[in-house]
Formats: structure tokens, C-alpha cells, sequence
């Protein structure tokens, strides 16, 4: 044993968080052990606070405090037009570019027949259900340029193209095999303003 128990567990729980490996752990442990307690508190309550207060819109399935999210509920959005995207943390990578002005669809993972994951285990039902609105002109599909995005692309652009409405496809110029979260605004900007039809 290196540490006293209640440390080698912090260091251990730590570890689970994504990108923080056994070195970082040990430093954010000694960080926290020596921080003042009410930083800590602090930390501890916006963890609570955010565990408890944030949820899925019910319409694009982002992460929000309020239901509908922000963004779907803003009149000035250019509501016919939806980006259907991966995860949450895309929503704000697209927001970051200030360029795009429609709305989003969350899918929550790309299809994988891999691991088992095929679109009844995505948001692609309620991407369908929200389609039926005569109102939708575009759906913009900026799965991320992987293979599993690809394949998730291809297959929502075949059932979306029979109801009649425009399918594109971000651009290429993403670095293939990348998120949509590391390409830098202008990038993602610009791969956006190059979408083709599919
Ligand atoms: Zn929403």
C-alpha cells in the first residue's frame, strides 16, 4: 500500500474519469486534499447540481436545464433545418462556428453492428417521427468522418431520401477518422458550408 486507504480510493475513483490516467489522478488527489474546503464544496455541489438539473431535450435529445433546450425553442432558428449529430458535445462544436442557424437532432452513438448497435438503439425513431413535419426541408447529416459514422450517414440518408426531403453530408476536410469536437471552428465551418446532397 502506497497510499493510505481513503487517497488510494480518490486516486482509484479518479482514474475512471476519461483521459485522466493513474499520473494525473495522483496529482488532481493531492490538488484536492490541499485545496481549500470550500473550493471543494464548490466542485462537489456544481457536480450535484449538474447531475440533478440536466437532462435530454425531448425534441433534439441534447443535454439542457430546460425542456425544450434553448436552441429548440428559439423562435430566430431556422426550425426546417436539422443537423443530426452523435453526441451532445457536437451541438456545441457546431455552436462554437456561429454559423449554423438551424436546429440539431442527438443521435447518441452511430450505428456499430459490431458492438451490437443498430438504430433502434440510437435516437433515430424520434429523428423519424420529427421528419413527418411537413415543415423540415433539410436534414444535414454531420456523423463524424469514422467508419461508424459513415455507415450511419449512408443508412440515414437512404430512409430520410424517400420522404422526399434534402439530405446532405458535412464536407470532407474533417481529419478522417476524428470528432467533429477537435476540428477547429473554421474547419467545421467550412465543412458545413460545403455539404453535398446525398
Ligand atoms: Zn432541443
Amino acid at each position: 500500500m502506497l497510499y493510505p486507504e481513503p487517497i488510494a480510493r480518490l486516486i482509484e475513483e479518479l482514474t475512471k474519469l476519461p483521459g485522466v490516467g493513474p499520473k494525473s489522478a495522483q496529482r488532481l488527489a493531492f490538488y484536492l486534499l490541499n485545496a481549500p474546503g470550500e473550493d471543494v464544496e464548490r466542485l462537489l455541489g456544481a457536480i450535484q447540481t449538474a447531475r440533478e438539473r440536466i437532462r435530454y431535450c425531448s425534441v433534439c435529445f441534447t443535454l439542457t436545464d430546460t425542456d425544450p433546450c434553448a436552441i429548440c425553442a428559439n423562435p430566430d432558428r431556422d426550425h426546417g433545418t436539422i443537423c443530426v449529430v452523435e453526441e451532445p458535445r457536437d451541438v456545441i462544436a457546431m455552436e462554437k462556428t456561429r454559423e449554423y442557424r438551424g436546429v440539431y437532432h442527438v443521435l447518441h452513438g452511430t450505428i456499430n453492428p459490431m458492438e451490437g448497435i443498430g438504430p433502434e438503439e440510437l435516437r433515430v425513431r424520434e429523428l423519424l417521427q420529427r421528419l413527418a413535419n411537413p415543415g423540415i426541408r433539410e436534414v444535414i447529416l454531420c456523423t463524424n468522418p469514422t467508419t461508424e459514422g459513415e455507415a450511419t450517414a449512408i443508412y440515414l440518408a437512404r430512409v430520410i431520401k424517400p420522404l422526399g426531403i434534402k439530405v446532405t453530408r458535412i464536407a470532407r476536410g474533417l481529419p478522417v477518422g476524428g470528432d467533429l469536437e477537435y476540428a477547429d471552428e473554421v474547419t467545421l465551418a467550412k465543412a458545413l458550408e460545403g455539404r453535398r446532397e446525398i
